[in-house]
This record gives structure tokens, sequence and C-alpha cells, in this order.
């Protein structure tokens, strides 16, 4: 098979996180990212894509590889450990100090703020993280924020496709001092090429996430906007979330008619669950674990109700993981960018989290059962995953690897090459026989 072909099994097997950081590494004579029939962003290689191009994407790819931190940090004096939610420094309640920032904020502003705080202070030059985008108003666009106004800009979530590493490389070339602001596997995907890459150990000072559930299927975006009254073609702007917590969803349409719906109507339309990519299901890493603060909601049961949209004034919960992390939040305060609350623990995460908790416990076995099928999977490390899964019954990762086999055949009722995981390219040795893997993990 061709490298592209082998590389087009990443997206068909449904493990691509349309992190763009392959098309923007290799270039658009390579690799772009195209809409997909599904109105998704998808990497798409070209005829010049080589079997050498296949061994980077092996190496960098967010689908096919992620790891926790180094070692070094676990061992460091003042970090805990939870098996869970991994290592951290501090967990506290927080909101940002400026009302704007909160209140532009998806949740409690905090991400604004302290992107707002590294810039006023001269830490950074810029913060490389996403906004909406001016040319499809449901999905999100990689953005360079400078100024307090651009970070401004970019506040509140976004759940629509969104490739946030594809300016990764305008942003090395500046050679000025930045932020990294994005989910959990992009920062996976920066750690990955990080090994390739000096600039960024050097320029990248701060590495901030949210803790992610995952984005929304795009059609399913799309279904919900039908269903809000709005014709999804006469879209010419959007906001999920922000200006309030979580604040309304906003849709404008090009006569200027704007419809708000609540946060909770607006993704819940039909009573179901939140529609997500496979992948996300699969996720071994949604709480940040590279992240030097890995930033959550604080709604007890993982959402919000219609009472609790109407009323809360914004929190979230900061997993601070790393002195620098640390560093900057104890600065932030002091700056009153940010307003620290309660000290909180890993207890109090797995109430504002469930799913998250309960995920990171099913994601080994679900992993496995991807192995199992002999399709692709992620390759992981030091993420806890086999401990997690070890506490768990027998039957219980038996019907979580099952369950993830069967969803694997269904998408994909056909693969190309049995065995590809082993065959794909030249991945770093982090899997040489399933049972070192399985200590690693
Ligand atoms: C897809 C998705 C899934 C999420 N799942 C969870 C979850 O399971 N649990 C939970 O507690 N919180 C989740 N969140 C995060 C939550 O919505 C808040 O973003 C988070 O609490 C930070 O709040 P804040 O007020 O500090 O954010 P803000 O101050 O509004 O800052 C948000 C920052 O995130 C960046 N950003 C927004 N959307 C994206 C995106 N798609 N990709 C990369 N960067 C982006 C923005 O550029 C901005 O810098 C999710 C967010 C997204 C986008
Ligand atoms: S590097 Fe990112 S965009 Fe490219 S295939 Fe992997 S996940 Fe998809
Ligand atoms: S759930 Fe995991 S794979 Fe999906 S977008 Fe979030 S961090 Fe990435």
């Amino acid at each position: 098979m061709l490298p592209s072909g082998k590389f087009q099994a990443i997206v068909d097997q449904h493990l691509c996180t349309n992190c763009g950081l392959c098309a923007d590494i290799l270039g658009p004579e390579k690799v772009q990212m195209v809409i997909s029939d599904q109105k998704e962003l998808r990497p798409l290689a070209t005829a010049s894509f080589q079997s050498e191009d296949l061994d980077l994407v092996a190496q960098i790819c967010p689908g096919l590889r992620i790891e926790g931190p180094d070692d070094a940090l676990a061992e460091e004096p003042d970090t805990q450990t939870d098996l869970v939610w991994g290592h951290y420094k501090t967990i506290v309640r927080a909101h940002a100090g400026n009302p704007v920032h909160r209140w532009e904020g998806s949740t409690g502003g905090v991400l604004t703020g302290l992107a707002a705080m590294m810039l006023e202070t001269g830490r950074i030059r810029f913060v490389l993280h996403v906004r909406a985008s001016d040319v499809h108003p449901t999905f999100g666009e990689a953005t360079l924020s400078f100024t307090e106004a651009d970070v401004l800009r970019a506040a509140g979530s976004r759940y629509g496709p969104t490739a946030p590493m594809l300016k990764l490389t305008d942003a090395l070339d500046l050679g000025m001092p930045f932020a990294f602001i994005a989910r959990p596997c992009d920062l996976s995907a920066l750690a990955n090429l990080s090994e390739r890459d000096p600039r960024i150990g050097e320029l990248i000072r701060y590495r901030l996430a949210f803790v992610c559930g995952g984005p929304t299927v795009s059609l399913d975006i799309d279904r919900m906007i039908e269903k809000a009254g709005v014709d999804p073609e006469d879209l010419v702007a959007m906001r999920y979330r922000g200006r309030g917590c979580p604040g309304p969803t906003t849709m404008v349409t090009g006569d200027g008619t704007v419809t708000h719906r609540s946060y909770v109507d607006f993704l819940d339309p039909d009573g179901g669950t939140w529609p997500m990519p496979f992948r996300c299901k699969i996720c071994p890493d949604g709480i940040g674990e590279l992240a030097d603060i890995a930033v959550s909601d604080t709604w007890i049961g993982g959402g919000p109700d219609q009472q609790t949209e109407n009323t809360d004034p914004g929190n979230n919960a900061l997993i601070v993981r790393t002195a620098a992390g640390l560093e900057l939040v104890e600065a932030a305060e002091r700056a009153g960018f940010l307003t620290l609350g309660d000290t909180i623990g890993p207890n109090d995460l797995n109430v504002y989290q469930p799913h998250q908790h309960d995920k990171k416990f099913a994601a080994w076995a679900r992993l496995d059962g991807l192995r199992r099928s002999g399709r692709l999977f992620p390759k992981t490390r030091r993420l806890r995953l086999k401990k997690l899964a070890a506490k768990m019954p027998l039957d219980f990762n038996e019907s979580q690897a099952s369950g993830a086999r069967s969803r694997a055949e269904a998408l994909v009722p056909e693969i190309l090459e049995p065995k590809a995981a082993s065959r794909f390219g030249k991945q770093p040795s982090t899997n040489a026989c399933r049972r070192c893997a399985e200590a690693r993990n």
C-alpha cells in the first residue's frame, strides 16, 4: 500500500483528532486539511506523501501516540499523584479576577484571565489558541493573540471542527516566547513533536489545557442548529457558550436575526447524550496530563441544569500540575487576574467530572478492544491506564473491550491490512511487546 494510503487509515479508522499538526509540519504539497463529506476537518495526503512522511506522522500524531509527563515530575517533592487525575501540585477552585474575563469566558474565564496576565506582564509575546472561524461559523480556527482584545475575541469553547496546531509553525517561526492553550490531545501532539523540534521547549513558556470530553460531531451540530429553528446554511456567526456560565448558544444569520438557546436546550435537544467522535470515546487523556494547568468546569454531575445555567457566576477547577503552573497561578492571583477559592482534591473532581473519571477507568480496556480488532489504536505510556483497569472487575474490562471492538468494527467493517497497527510506519518503540507496554501504562 502507498504511504498515503497507510496515512489515510488514521482518518478512516476514526483516530484523527483533526489537530492539523501533520498538515502544518508537512505543508500543503503533502497534506492539506479539507472538509470531509461528514463536514469534519480531516487531513488529506497528496501523491507526494512519502514513507519518511509516514514515519514522521507515526511519531507525532496524537491519534497514534499519547504519553504522560516525564517521570521526573512525579519525583518532585511537592508533586502528588492521584491514580485518576495524575500529577498535581494543587487543585483549586478559581475564577478570573477581571469581571469582563469571567463574563466572556466559557466557565469562570480562568484561561482568558491567565492569557491576558501572561501578555500584560511580558512573560509571553502571544498566545496560540483557537477562536471562532470567520469562514465556517460552527468551526474554530487557530489564531495568534497578541493583545487582551485578541484574547477576549477567542474566549469561549468551540465544539465544532477545529485544528489548533495549524499555526504552530507560524508561531515558532516568530522566535518569540508564547503560550499554547488547547485540548489535551493537542498538548500530546506538541510533546511528540518536541522530540524533533527544540524550539518547542525553548519558546513555549506555558501549556494550558481545558479538561476535554470531546467536540460534538459536526453534522450533529447542524442538526441542533436546525432544531433551534435556524438553517445552518444561513449562519454567519455562532457562539457556543460564554457571556455567563455557561451562557447561551447564540446563532446569527445573514439577515441579522439573532437566535439564542440555553446551553442545555441546545446541546441536548432530544434528551439524549452529547454525540462525540469515536476517538474521544477511547481517549486516554481528556484531563490534560501534559499541561502546566488543566482547567475544568465545576458543575456537580458534569453539566449544568436549567436552574444553575441561569444563576452560575462561573467557577473553574484548576489542576495545577507543574512548578511553572503553580508560580503562574500565584502571580496571577497577586496581580488580580485570578480570584482563588477553596483548595479541593481529586474527590471533588470526581464529582465535577464523572464522565472523565469513568473514561479513565475504561480507557485501557477500550484500547485493548481496538488492538484485538486488528485496527490502529493510540499507543500510550505513563498514563496509569493498566493500573486503573486492574482496579476494575474483569467483566467490566471485557465488556469495555468488546464494546470498543464492536463499535470499531461497525464503523470500519473492513480493514485493508490486518494488524495495521504494527505495520504503521516507524513508530517510536513504545509497544515492542504487549507485556512491556502494559507494564509501562
Ligand atoms: C470540545 C470541548 C470539550 C470540553 N469538555 C469539557 C469537559 O469534559 N469537562 C470540563 O470541565 N470542561 C470541558 N470543556 C472546557 C470548558 O468548556 C471550559 O472551556 C473550561 O472550563 C475553561 O473555561 P474558561 O472559562 O477558563 O475558558 P475561556 O476563558 O473561555 O477560555 C477558553 C480557551 O479555550 C480555547 N478553546 C476553545 N475551544 C477550543 C477548542 N475546540 N480547541 C482548542 N482550544 C479551544 C480558547 O481559545 C480559549 O483560549 C470542554 C471544552 C471544549 C471546547
Ligand atoms: S497529526 Fe493530527 S490531523 Fe494529522 S492525522 Fe494525526 S490527529 Fe489527524
Ligand atoms: S476527548 Fe480526548 S481525543 Fe477527544 S478532543 Fe478531547 S482530548 Fe482530544
